[in-house]
Parts: structure tokens; C-alpha cells; sequence
């Protein structure tokens, strides 16, 4: 481990347990990470049909922009944990936009169609429209520009989204949790207004962006009852809506099997006051489930990775703000790619450590989830969703 990581992790472990915090596990991510990927003896042409050992290929990539966030949501960033001392990592330690596009135009050398950027909270990061710029000039081997999406909290959006749709962003993802302004303020903690959420969608609809998704995680207990009022909402307005699971990524949020909903009872609560058909899903390796109103309003979706997890097809790598190259999201070890990409290695080089460490995966946690809540000593290593990108 480097000395810089030494010192931000005994930082954050210091900084919970002087919190001692009830429900709050302490997080050790000081094992297990920067692992340094393999090149391998003999370098081969990069190409797209690199198999996991589970037969899974690479074709999406989340990459982390920033850790930092305006909001405190209590199932990802507590602020008891994520307050004035935590120590986020530093300028130096982001991987730039040079880097982070010389990565994705190694990865869409290896089948890679689709990238999603998220954080923390990406907006945050300054001059975010530059890189998406020069993200949208990235074309895959058969000359075809990269699927760019984002997956924000809206908070900024009024101000950023004509520069974002400028800059050639596609799609764009904005999270909310419900309607009702106290849950929804208590929720991201920082007493944000749903009123200002909705604006920013309004604002991301006039600047011409079409495939526009909503998320939003279901408590229960906390939200569940703004399942029907926000699809009511939605149905009709061109939005989708989807409805993710309440996960235990990371090690900090408490997470809880009863507070989880299951996304079948969500579709059951939707349907009973508006009839919804299954329909098929866009693309094989697709996250959410999707449904359709009867009546033709639209559609929603539903992401159950608690209770019908979808490991089998996941195709998915994670880029964390630091350059470390994750294989799931409940992982507790990254490759460093941020020292590769920091040294003399070629592109060949890299895209061939990209193909080792993809062939090397056997990730399938969703699948197993049981006994690593259970097991306590596994359970307290993930990383932090915010860091890692959700
Ligand atoms: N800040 C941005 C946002 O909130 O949209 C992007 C990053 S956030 C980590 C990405 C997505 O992960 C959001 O839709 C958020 O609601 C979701 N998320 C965070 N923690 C979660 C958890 N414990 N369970 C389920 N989804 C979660
Ligand atoms: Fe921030 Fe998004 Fe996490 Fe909420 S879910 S704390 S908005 S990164
Ligand atoms: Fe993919 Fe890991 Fe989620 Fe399974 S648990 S779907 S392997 S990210």
C-alpha cells in the first residue's frame, strides 16, 4: 500500500472510532486495495470477448468522478461517518480527464459500449462538461461514439444541464426518493427540497435530453409509501422510474434485511391502482426488470439486487475516483490502474491488464449476499459506494 493510503485510511478508521457510532460498522478498507494488475508474459491484440471465469463479458464501465457529495443520504453517505474530518481524497489523487478518457478509450478497445459516470456526486466535479467532451469524441473499434450516461442527484442540474447535453452527454439518470418533502429532506439529510430535484428534471427535459430515468431506493419503513404517489407522478411524463432495492454496499449505512422491500411488492403496490404488464428487457445484462403500464402511460422498473440478484449476467467494471479498477460493487479489492496509467506503460500494456484482471474475476456477491452479512469479519471491508460510484 502506498504511504498515501496508509495515512487517508488510519485517518477514516481514527475518524469512526471516535465516533463510535450505534448501527455503524467500521470500515477497513485499508486491506485489499491497489493491487497491481497483471500484464502478463506475452501481450495479445486487445479484442471484446474476454470471459470472466463465470462466462461474462466486459461491456459496461462506471467510472467515479468524485467521492465528495452536497447530500448526507443516510443509506449511502451518513454524515455521522462522512462529516468535516473524513478524509476524501485530495486533487492529486483523482484520476484527471486525460486519464480517465485515455482508460475508457483502452476500455472500449475491449468491448466496452456503455459508461456511466457517478461519485459521489458528479456534478460536483469541476468542469464536469469538459470531459464529457472528450468522452463523446471516444469511438469503439467499429466507429461508433460511446453510450455516455450520468447518474446525478439533480441538485445542480438547473445550472449544468444545457452545458452537459452541449457537451454530448446522452442519457442522464437523476435519483429521488420520494414526494414528500420532510421524508425526502430527512432522507438526503442536508434538508434539500424535492421542489429543486423536479426543477432540475424540468430543466434536464428543456435542454432536450429524452431518455431521462428517476431512481429511487426504496426504505422500508421510511419511503415505501411514496411508491404509488411518486408513480403517479411520473406515469405519463416520458420519465421511467425505477425502484432500487435498499443495498448494504459499502460499511457504513446500517444496512438491515428488514428495512429492504422486495421489488415484487412494489410492483404489487403499483399495480393495484395501476394495472402494469412485463415487458421484455432492452438488452441482455440489463439491471432492472421492466413493466409497462397497461394503459400505455410508459413504463417503470425495478432493480432488485437483494432479493433477484442478476450476477449471472453482470458485465460490469467500476472506475473508482482513483484510478482503482473494481469488479463489483460489494468488492473489497481494487486494481490499481491509476500507478499503470502514472508510469510508462503503453496502451497495449494496459488493455492487456485490463483483459487479466477481467479473465481473473469471480465475483458474484449478490448471489451469496447471506453469508457475508453473516459473517462479519467479510461483511466490514466493502468500500463506500460514493467512492467506488453507485
Ligand atoms: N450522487 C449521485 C446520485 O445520488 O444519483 C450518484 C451517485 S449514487 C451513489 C448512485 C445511485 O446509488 C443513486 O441512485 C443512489 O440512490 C444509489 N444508492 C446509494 N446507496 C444505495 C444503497 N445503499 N442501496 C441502493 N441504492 C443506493
Ligand atoms: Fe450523495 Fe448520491 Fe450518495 Fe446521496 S446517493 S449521498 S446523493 S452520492
Ligand atoms: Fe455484479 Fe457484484 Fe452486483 Fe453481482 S453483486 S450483479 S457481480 S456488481
Amino acid at each position: 500500500m502506498a504511504v498515501w493510503q496508509k495515512a487517508r485510511f488510519t485517518a477514516i478508521i481514527k475518524n469512526m472510532a471516535e465516533k463510535a457510532i450505534p448501527k455503524v460498522i467500521p470500515i477497513r478498507i485499508d486491506e485489499g486495495k491497489g493491487l497491481t494488475p497483471s500484464i502478463g508474459a506475452q501481450l495479445t491484440a486487445p479484442h471484446g470477448n474476454t470471459q470472466d471465469k463465470r462466462g461474462r463479458i466486459l461491456r459496461d464501465l462506471r467510472i467515479s468522478v468524485t467521492d465528495r457529495c452536497n447530500f448526507r443520504c443516510t443509506y449511502c453517505m451518513p454524515k455521522e461517518v462522512f462529516d468535516q474530518n473524513y478524509p476524501y481524497l485530495s486533487h492529486e489523487e483523482l484520476l484527471s480527464f486525460e486519464e480517465i478518457t485515455r482508460l475508457t478509450s483502452i476500455f472500449s478497445t475491449l468491448g466496452v459500449e456503455k459508461i456511466r459516470l457517478t461519485g459521489g456526486e458528479p456534478l460536483l466535479r469541476k468542469n464536469l462538461e469538459v470531459l464529457i467532451e472528450m468522452l463523446a469524441q471516444v469511438r469503439t473499434p467499429d466507429d461508433k461514439p460511446l453510450d455516455l450516461t450520468l447518474t446525478t442527484n439533480g441538485s445542480i442540474l438547473r445550472k449544468k444541464a444545457a452545458a452537459l447535453k452541449a457537451a454530448g452527454l446522452q442519457r442522464l439518470t437523476v435519483s429521488l426518493d420520494g414526494l414528500d418533502d420532510a421524508i425526502f429532506r430527512k432522507m438526503n439529510d442536508v434538508d434539500f427540497p424535492v421542489a429543486d430535484v423536479l426543477d432540475g428534471i424540468a430543466a434536464a427535459q428543456e435542454a432536450g435530453f429524452e431518455n431521462i430515468k428517476v431512481n429511487m431506493v426504496v426504505k422500508k419503513g421510511t419511503n415505501d409509501h411514496e411508491i404509488v404517489s411518486m408513480a403517479k407522478h411520473f406515469k405519463g411524463s416520458g420519465v421511467i422510474l425505477r425502484f432500487i432495492e435498499f443495498m448494504d454496499v459499502g460499511s457504513s449505512n446500517g444496512w438491515n434485511m428488514a428495512e429492504v422491500l422486495p421489488s415484487k411488492e412494489v410492483i404489487a403496490r403499483i399495480n393495484a391502482v395501476f394495472p402494469l404488464e412485463a415487458i421484455e428487457a432492452n438488452y441482455s445484462g440489463e439491471v432492472a426488470q421492466r413493466w409497462r403500464y397497461v394503459d400505455g402511460s410508459g413504463e417503470v422498473g425495478v432493480i432488485s439486487s437483494v432479493t433477484q440478484t442478476f450476477c449471472h449476467e453482470c458485465t460490469r467494471a467500476r472506475i473508482s475516483t482513483d484510478g482503482q479498477m473494481y469488479l463489483c460493487l460489494f468488492a473489497n479489492e481494487g486494481f490499481d490502474f491509476k500507478t499503470m496509467l502514472r508510469s510508462e506503460k503503453s496502451d497495449l500494456e494496459i488493455a492487456n491488464a485490463i483483459m487479466n484482471t477481467w479473465a481473473a474475476r469471480d465475483d458474484h456477491y449478490s448471489e451469496v449476499r447471506g453469508s457475508h452479512t453473516e459473517n462479519q469479519s467479510t461483511r466490514s471491508r466493502k468500500v463506500e459506494m460514493s467512492y467506488i460510484g453507485g
